[in-house]
């Protein structure tokens, strides 16, 4: 399949967030020539392009606002000559508050960005420090202020929910803090311990660093009742949006669509095959220097991967999926929990049934392929 995507992964954090393990590299001065040069000789090197234009082009990290308004330009630049975008093409970058100004956003949008996705995650200052965050809640609110201001009409806004209940975080208190600075696009992450964090290993040395299961649950209802009753589409597990401004870029990974990832760690899939970059910044760097395709690895997708690959995909949109009639009677404890409706043949799961994806989609993976 052609793409119909491109994700442009930009390692460069000026620290490491205390429950981050994304692939990152922590610079305290971002290398953005080399970086760009980088990019540009991946593209070459993958012989990567396109006739038919792309629909999305994201910009992901890491933080892409630290490579500086020239920096993503020339990027973007880069992608667009051998990805041509569709006229309409959604471009997003991932920023953080502290790079966001009326200048870096006239910069963006003349490189061609339409859409900033602006990782807030809360706004209480204790919080914030704990997450190792280089922002304070005024800032946040300030850089939305700016996304507005400065014509970005489609911006989404992060937040982070189940922090540990000794820090006293007000959880009703962001979400309402969040509404309203009217971002058309929200989305939500629960804490989760990834190893080799630094939660992971104050986690070790006995400290509380996740809220509780029961805690999990409430806050993530709790957001779904006070993000819908403001008119906001919960319209997949962990997002919400106005209606015209549902993330395309991830709905194409959702859907299955075809796209090209670049940069350290960056995933791409055809459709059958799904392949992905060296993890880390110097081992990806090193490899183009050799020119060499700076692949880590591939795995090419079974009948049964990609079936239940559908199953959970389509179950975790409002899209849903489509349930044989025999299924039905498997379905119907489901339905009587309320974790999930069934019309029209097609069965969606309830956000309190996005709760218990993995579980369900398992189950249903296992019924279909019998
Ligand atoms: S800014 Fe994002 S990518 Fe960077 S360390 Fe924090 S959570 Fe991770």
């Amino acid at each position: 399949m052609p793409p119909r995507h491109v994700y442009v992964h930009v390692p460069f954090c000026a620290r490491r967030c205390s429950y981050c393990d994304f692939a990152i590299a922590v610079r305290s001065r971002v290398p953005s020539d080399e970086y760009v040069q980088a990019i540009v000789r991946e593209l070459e090197l993958r012989s990567l392009g396109a006739d038919v234009p792309v629909d999305t082009i994201y910009l992901g990290g890491g933080t892409p606002s630290r490579l500086g308004p020239d920096g993503v330009a020339r990027v973007i630049h880069a992608v667009c000559d051998r990805f041509p975008p569709a006229p309409d093409a959604e471009i997003t970058i991932e920023a953080n508050p502290d790079d966001v100004s009326a200048e870096s956003i006239t910069a963006w949008r003349r490189a061609g960005v339409n859409r900033v996705s602006l990782g807030v995650q809360s706004f209480d200052d204790n919080a914030l420090e704990w997450m190792h965050r280089t922002h304070d809640a005024d800032r946040a609110a300030t850089a939305a202020r700016a996304l507005a201001d400065g014509g970005i009409d489609n911006w989404s806004l992060d937040l982070i929910f189940a922090l540990p209940a000794a820090l006293g975080r007000d959880w009703a208190r962001d979400v309402e803090r969040a509404v309203a600075l009217a971002p058309p696009h929200i989305s939500l992450y629960g804490l989760t311990v990834e190893a080799h964090t630094p939660i992971a290993h104050w986690r070790e040395r006995g400290d509380a660093v996740e809220g509780t299961e029961d805690a999990y649950e409430i806050e993530y209802l709790h957001a779904n009742r006070a993000l819908t009753a403001a008119g906001y589409t919960h319209y997949e597990v962990s997002n919400f949006g106005r209606p015209t401004r549902f993330s395309r870029h991830n709905r194409g990974y959702w859907t299955g669509a075809s796209y090209v990832g670049l940069g350290p760690a960056a995933h791409g899939f055809d459709g059958m095959t799904r392949r992905w970059n060296e993890r880390e910044y110097a081992a990806w760097l090193s490899r183009i220097g050799e020119n060499a395709d700076p692949i880590g690895g591939f795995e090419t997708l079974s009948d049964d991967n990609r079936s239940a690959e559908r199953v959970y995909l389509g179950l975790r949109t409002t899209d849903g999926l489509a349930l044989a009639p025999e299924h039905l009677e498997h379905v119907r404890p489901w339905i009587d929990a309320g974790w999930s409706t069934v019309s029209g043949g097609t069965i969606r799961l309830t956000p309190t049934g996005w709760l218990r994806l993995d579980s369900l989609a398992a189950s249903l993976t296992m019924l279909r392929s019998r």
